[in-house]
């Protein structure tokens, strides 16, 4: 039983059970026992590896992404380089001296990460010793006189998310409650009907369960309102699908699936990303949305394969097995290459970032 385990029993007891972002919030970021408070999640001696940590290609290619739309845009003098959820500074860093070359580029940049943890703050700016970002606690509070350039790869899966289980007559909420013996579980309020899914009714069947993400949309509404009228780009990197279907909401620890109600704080929780929500979201706010395209197509489109090829040539042995199978892993349809999309938004008046379809 953990620390925070007590504290939610307690406040279940007084003011009765959560929904489920409500407690996922409390074990990602409870200031003194959330998970990205306390935890060094990365790499291979944490709980999961995320695309920069798996190889220096991925924020290459991304940062040539990045670079591109920039200049198509005209390389406008001052921009900001945004990152929602950096994780340890790895792609950002990646990104940087990908650009190194590019005439401008870095001249024109100021830096903005958008990071929940001081932990996490203090690992991202280690990695970038040459740069003074800014960092925020939300996207609100991003600037709002030039053009921004955004990337966030894994950060809108960590957000909090509420489901939904269908019955003939509405939708019943998932929230935890305590058990008998006063252990965490989940279990479903009340039918009732909500006006924000009456739509769902038309496409989902009685014991069918969807997810909502507010948190997620509300981040893509204050992304979209500053791309669509001061101008710049986002990319969107996530595993997830067009439209939330069914119960993805999980717990990792250790590279393992775990019972997300056993050790609140000691696992990361996330859930698919609904992309649909999101490029809704987006054009609400005046801003287009690209096509949702796999991952592994996205990193094909923009040069991965060369880039791996040429990266090859100056490896040997067991480093260069294990180059090999980090461009398959980032890019295998078996691998991260179908289940992670990358959704892009842009203003009107653009084209859509490099590698993806209006
Ligand atoms: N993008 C990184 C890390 C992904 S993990 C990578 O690809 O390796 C998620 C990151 O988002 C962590 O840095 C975490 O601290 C941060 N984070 C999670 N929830 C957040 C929130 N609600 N607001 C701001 N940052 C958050």
């Amino acid at each position: 039983m953990t620390a925070l385990a007590d504290i939610l029993r307690k406040q279940i007891t007084t003011t009765g059970p959560l929904t489920l972002a409500q407690y996922m919030s409390a074990c990602l970021l409870h200031p003194k026992h959330g998970y990205y408070i306390t935890q060094d999640a990365f790499g291979v001696d944490g709980d999961f590896t995320t695309a920069p940590e798996i190889s220096q290609m991925f924020g290459e290619v991304v940062g040539l992404c990045i670079a591109q739309a920039w200049m198509d845009q005209g390389a406008p003098e001052r921009f900001a380089l945004v990152e929602l959820g950096p994780g340890r500074g790895t792609l950002i860093a990646d990104v940087m001296r990908a650009t190194l070359q590019v005439p401008g580029f870095h001249t024109a940049a100021t830096f903005h990460l958008v990071e929940a943890s001081p932990r996490m703050r203090d690992l991202q700016g280690a990695a970038l010793p040459a740069h003074t970002p800014v960092w925020h606690d939300t996207a609100e509070s991003l600037p709002d006189d030039v053009p921004i350039f955004v990337i966030a790869n894994e950060f809108f899966d960590a957000l909090p998310i509420r489901q939904f289980q269908r019955d003939a007559k509405g939708w019943r909420e998932v929230m935890v409650g305590l058990s008998g013996s006063g252990a965490l579980q989940r279990g479903l309020s009340d039918a009732a009907p909500i006006d924000a899914l009456q739509h769902r009714l038309n496409n989902t069947k009685p014991g069918a369960l969807i997810e909502t993400c507010a948190h997620g949309t509300a981040v893509v509404d204050a992304l979209a309102r500053r791309i669509a009228t001061q101008g710049g780009m986002a990319l969107i990197i996530d595993y997830g699908g067009w439209r939330s279907d069914g119960d993805t909401f999980q717990a990792v620890r250790a590279h393992r699936s775990v019972d997300p109600f056993a050790e609140p704080g000691r696992a990361d929780l996330t859930a698919h990303v609904d992309f649909e929500a999101l490029a809704h979201a987006a054009t609400l706010a005046g801003c287009e949305a690209s096509q949702l395209t796999p991952q592994g197509v996205f990193l094909e489109r923009l040069g991965i394969t060369p880039r791996a090829q040429g990266l090859a040539k100056g490896l040997r042995g067991s480093s260069l097995d294990a180059h090999v199978s980090a461009h398959r892993r980032l890019t295998h349809p078996d691998e991260m290459g179908s289940l992670f999309k990358v959704l892009g938004l842009y203003p009107g008046n653009e084209s859509p970032p490099p590698g993806l379809d209006p």
